[in-house]
């Protein structure tokens, strides 16, 4: 029985991995679920599978779960809030596995705490990654800790370069969708709505993934995670458009064999692999029918219109705190796009002023990468504000 902590349950992946854990009850146990605000769903996880231990963002969702739960009580449950609740969750001592879930650089503590308690960590937080990708690593190699990549493209090369030699390696070929806009002329990009980029043609996702789709910025944070991941060179990653989604990412050998992972568009399977690694599990997944499948195409990402992955690779190249530069003002670009105080356009301008305008410095502890996450956070607020 391998036993769960999840930071981020009542999202997109924390809600999926749950589904996973249900459906294999003889081989998950849940010990302890960490969130932000979504206190009805938490009740119903806390009724469902009765961790020991939970934590919401704040005080006030914290005290409203409890008394809830007060009302039909079911087991012993401990509540806890805020920072320390979060890595308590992240490192409580019954935790065999980490689902690391978050969204957004609020990930990242968490999951470097759970590596430093000792456990093994299922990754889908890739933001943490792009930010701190040295100190996670090293931290990693260091306590012999277990990454598994949640993302399916992670996931995919994880898988296909099982059992081979690094030196064997000549590259690694990302797969994208090319998101809801990819053959949307780019005249037509100013009257896109938050609505409309939120619209994935392929997967169904929390917003801030979905937004990052539609401008291939996560393509680019993707590149990042995989160059930390599988510890290559950025220029040794490439991308590749493939909107049918179903091989999910690819590796290339010295020889020019190429090794692809196929399966259905569903997050349920690498959720499912990073769970049950080193084995595999029966899904009750539909099994692909290639002869029903669409033609599989690829196509080249047209930079013009989605200029944020070369930003990313532009930064990883420039390394030290240009990384946390990027992800900051990405993840503010995003929410005022959001919240309709800028256009879709908008958000790779305001990442190429936000990089244009930083003076690169070294970024190896967690207190300088938070540091320089918070002076670009609040730099854009004020600059905002003032508009
Ligand atoms: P989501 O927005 O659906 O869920 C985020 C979760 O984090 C929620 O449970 C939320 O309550 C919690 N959270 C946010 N801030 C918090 C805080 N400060 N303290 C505690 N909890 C907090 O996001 P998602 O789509 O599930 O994505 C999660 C991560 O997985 C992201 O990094 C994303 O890039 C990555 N990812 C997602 C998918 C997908 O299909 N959704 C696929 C690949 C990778
Ligand atoms: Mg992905």
């Amino acid at each position: 029985m391998k036993k769960l902590a999840i930071l981020g349950s009542t999202g997109s992946i924390g809600k999926k991995t749950l589904e996973v854990a249900s459906l294999y009850p003889e081989q998950f146990e849940v010990v302890a679920l960490a969130a932000g605000s979504n206190v009805p769903l938490m009740e119903q996880q806390v009724r469902g599978f009765s961790p020991r231990l939970v934590s919401m963002e704040t005080r006030e969702a914290a005290e409203e779960l409890q008394s809830r739960l007060n009302h039909y009580p079911t087991h012993a449950v401990q509540v806890e809030w805020g920072t320390p609740g979060l890595l308590g969750v992240a490192t409580h001592p019954l935790s065999d596995l980490v689902v690391s879930a978050i969204v957004g650089a609020a990930g990242l503590q968490p999951t470097l705490e759970a590596m430093r308690a000792g456990k093994d960590v299922a990754l889908a937080n890739k933001e943490g990654l792009v930010m701190a990708g040295e100190l996670i690593m090293t931290e990693a190699a260091r306590r012999k800790i277990r990454i598994l990549p949640i993302d399916s493209e992670h996931s995919a090369i994880f898988q296909c370069l099982e059992g081979r030699y690094k030196e064997d390696l000549r590259r690694i070929i990302l797969t994208a969708s090319g998101g809801p806009f990819r053959s949307l002329p780019r005249e037509q990009f100013s009257a896109i709505t938050p609505d409309r980029a939120l619209d994935h043609p392929t997967w169904a996702m929390g917003q801030k993934v979905s937004i990052d789709s539609s401008t291939l910025m996560n393509k680019g944070l993707e590149v990042i995670e995989a160059r930390w991941l599988f510890d290559l060179e950025i220029d040794r990653i490439d991308v590749i458009i493939h909107p049918q989604c179903i091989i999910h990412s690819m590796v290339e050998f010295v020889d020019g064999s190429v090794l692809a992972q196929l399966a259905v568009t569903d997050m349920q399977l690498p959720i499912l692999y990073a769970l049950s690694y080193p084995h595999r599990l029966r899904s009750g997944r539909t099994p692909l029918k290639f002869s029903h499948l669409s033609p599989l195409t690829f196509e080249e990402l047209d930079g013009e219109r989605f200029p944020c992955l070369s930003y990313a690779y532009e930064a990883a190249r420039r390394g030290g705190s240009m990384p946390v530069v990027l992800n900051a003002a990405n993840e503010m670009a995003v929410k005022l796009f959001l919240e309709r105080k800028i256009p879709f356009e908008g958000i790779p301008i305001l990442i190429r002023r936000t990089l244009d305008a930083h003076q690169p410095r070294p970024a190896k502890e967690l207190e300088e990468v938070l540091e320089i996450d918070r002076e670009i956070r609040q730099q854009i607020e004020t600059e905002h504000k003032i508009q």
